[in-house]
């Protein structure tokens, strides 16, 4: 039958954060967000955290204000202003 505790001088019982099984704290490491894990659970981070994406610019380079007199507007047309009912349902 294996032992399945001993003692090493100077090291002590520590659980592995990821997989909850009983190692010796020697035997732990440090991974990068924190975690003390074992050695199967022990991973380097991603490459993608690192990238940085270059900024986009999207102004435009030059703009014009609109001219005197100009008609067009601001104003939200719908399909009810260009076409008012000319009966309801009282009228029929
Ligand atoms: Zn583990």
């Amino acid at each position: 039958m294996i032992k399945r505790t001993h003692y090493v001088p100077g090291d002590w019982n520590a659980i592995c954060d990821v997989c909850g099984f009983k190692f010796k704290a020697s035997q732990l490491m440090k991974r990068w967000d924190g975690l003390m894990v074992c050695r199967e659970d022990f991973e380097t981070r991603h490459p993608q955290d690192f990238m940085r994406p270059i900024k986009e610019n999207i102004a435009v380079p030059w703009t014009r204000p609109r001219p005197e007199g100009d008609t067009i507007t601001d104003e939200v047309v719908t399909a009810a202003d260009l076409f008012p009912p000319t009966f309801n349902s009282e009228t029929l």
